[in-house]
C-alpha cells in the first residue's frame, strides 16, 4: 500500500499503518501517534487503565486528536 498523503502529493512511499480514522495508508513521516487509553477489570475488581496507541493521518489527527505525536524514527 502507498501513503495516501504522498500520493496526493505526487511522491511514492510504502506505508507504515493505516489511519483508524479514515483508512488511509500512512507513511513514517505522515503517521501520527495518538494516546488511546483503555481500562482493564471487573466492576467488583479493582480497574487499572493501560495506553495503547491509535495511527492517524495528519487530516484526522487535526480533526480529532491534536495532541497526537509525529512518529519519529
Ligand atoms: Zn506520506
Ligand atoms: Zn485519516
Amino acid at each position: 500500500m502507498r501513503c495516501l498523503d504522498c500520493a496526493a502529493a505526487g511522491t511514492d512511499s510504502s506505508t507504515v499503518g493505516v489511519c483508524q480514522g479514515c483508512g488511509a495508508g500512512v507513511c513514517a513521516g505522515h503517521a501520527r501517534i495518538a494516546p488511546r487509553r483503555l481500562r482493564h477489570g471487573s466492576l467488583l475488581g479493582a480497574s487499572r487503565e493501560a495506553e495503547a496507541r491509535t495511527v492517524i493521518c495528519p487530516v484526522c489527527a487535526a480533526a480529532e486528536a491534536p495532541t497526537a505525536i509525529a512518529l519519529t524514527l
